[in-house]
């Protein structure tokens, strides 16, 4: 795990309230593996917002920076967003664990809203460990207006994606759970929204497909040391029930181990 003073080197709007942010953090851009975060804070001798670290999904890791895809929702996001070039924020990572591919071929990525982050990193990832796969990305949105520029996703990831959105202003209309054909899936990994993600379990479980699923919860820490992040889970090998960190244990779970 690194820290790192690290500043921002690249920052652009990309939809409403949605940024993208680069950081010069070469050693978690080297060590960082889809799914996997950063917490994203500005030092305790700063007075201000906000005091606790931001955990977020590392999207990219091109040439030694950190890519971030970011979505306000409260004051740390807004301040996150609204970094100036040049900017530092003390970088903690990379944590957590990561989307696991094994030996599967086709791999189906669903993304709903900022949940995207982790399938931009995935494409370049599995390029430099020599790994081949084929994926299948489908993004949704609820409404057109903050959709994550389709251009960018091929510019950053080197991958389309399908686009999908409720109000239909972008991409197809519908959830993006109307676009999963999970035929000739092997794998599906998934990342947004918790009610997407039970979803997307159930339908996993009834095709018979391995499901991994990047879980959201909030924490202070990033590191298992504040245990606010825990959720109830199963234990794999007991099949008792007990409660796992998000930030050590996850935020990527087997998606039968979640306790939902
Ligand atoms: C492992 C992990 C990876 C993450 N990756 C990303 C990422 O790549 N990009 C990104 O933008 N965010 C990501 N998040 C979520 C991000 O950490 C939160 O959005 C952030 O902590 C919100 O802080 P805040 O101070 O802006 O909002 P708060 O003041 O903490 O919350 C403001 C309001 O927004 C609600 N809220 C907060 N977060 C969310 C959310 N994610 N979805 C819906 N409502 C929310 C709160 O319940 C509250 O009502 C990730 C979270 C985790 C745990």
């Amino acid at each position: 795990m690194i820290r790192s003073w690290s500043p921002v080197v690249a920052r652009e709007r990309v939809a409403e309230e949605t940024f993208w942010l680069e950081f010069d953090a070469p050693e978690i851009a080297e060590q960082a593996a889809p799914g996997q975060f950063v917490m994203v804070g500005f030092g305790a001798s700063s007075w201000g917002t906000p005091f606790l670290p931001r955990p977020n999904s590392v999207a990219a890791a091109p040439d030694g920076r950190v890519g971030l895809l970011i979505r306000v929702y409260g004051a740390g996001s807004r301040r996150i967003s609204e970094l100036a070039l040049g900017e530092r924020v003390l970088l903690l990572g990379p944590l957590g664990t990561r989307f696991e591919l094994g030996d599967a071929r086709n791999v189906l990525c669903i993304a709903g809203g900022v949940g995207l982050a982790p399938f931009l990193l995935l494409p370049r990832w599995l390029d430099r460990q020599g790994r081949e796969a084929n994926l299948r990305l489908l993004y949704g949105e609820r409404v057109g207006a903050v959709v994550f520029n389709p251009e960018k996703i091929q510019e950053i990831a080197g991958i389309e994606a399908d686009i999908w959105t409720e109000d239909g202003s972008r991409g197809s209309r519908g959830t993006v759970l109307d676009g999963t054909g999970l035929d000739g899936a092997d794998l599906v990994l998934s990342c947004g929204p918790t009610a997407m993600l039970k979803a997307v379990r159930s339908l996993a479980r009834t095709a018979g497909v391995p499901c991994q699923l990047a879980v959201e919860e909030h924490m202070a820490c990033g590191m298992g040391t504040c245990i606010g992040c825990a959720i109830p889970t199963i234990d794999p090998e007991t099949g008792e029930d007990v409660y796992s960190l998000v930030c050590t244990e996850g935020p990527v779970f087997a998606a039968e181990r979640l306790r939902w």
